[in-house]
């Protein structure tokens, strides 16, 4: 019988630099790898999130109906739900423009800074929402990761206690020097 956790990672509206620091694990990821399945990620070919997700990391902040869609889904199909990152975790970098509103800002980018090409797109770039927002705004978060990105041991130490099946005491990561 497979024991092993089923591990998802996402990027939504980040940078993917929360996955950069999730490399970062570097050979501990062998060892993470005897515990996990990942079933759905960047970092894999798969099209589809799939059902009966253990683990789920989410990088970034909802941005756009598209990403609310999504969120709901994940939040569907996953028993612990992480906010994975600043973005996820307050909005960060994509809630500089919620000062000036969607309309405002699609205006400047593509009907102001464009001059050949001016016009706003109506197809295959998702609605913008009015504002950028972190995941709990939208669904239950099980556990919060801050940092922009978070560390490499931070996230080591945080999987590590998920894969054991205990939601981890980031206040230990002192120890760490995290
Ligand atoms: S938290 Fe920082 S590193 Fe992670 S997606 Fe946002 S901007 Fe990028």
């Amino acid at each position: 019988m497979n024991t092993k956790k089923r591990l998802a990672t996402i990027w939504l509206d980040g940078c993917s630099g929360c996955h950069m620091s999730f490399l970062d694990i570097d050979q501990r990821l062998l060892a993470l790898a005897e515990k996990v399945d990942l079933v759905f990620s960047p970092l894999v070919d798969q099209k589809e999130f799939p059902a009966d997700v253990d683990i789920t990391l989410v990088e970034g902040a909802l941005s756009t109906e598209e990403d609310l869609h999504k969120i709901r889904a994940i939040r569907e199909r996953t028993k612990v739900l992480v906010a994975f990152g600043d973005c996820a975790v307050t909005a960060n970098i994509p809630s500089m423009r919620n000062p000036f509103g969607a309309e405002a800002m699609l205006k400047t980018v593509y009907l102001e800074k464009d001059a050949l090409n001016a016009q706003v797109p109506t197809q295959v770039v998702p609605k913008l929402l009015e504002n950028a927002i972190p995941l709990h705004q939208a669904v239950n978060v099980d556990l919060f990761i801050p940092g922009c990105p978070p560390s490499a041991e931070t996230i080591f130490f945080a999987l590590s206690e998920l894969v054991e099946g205990r939601i981890p005491d980031l206040t230990q990561l002192t120890r760490f020097g995290a």
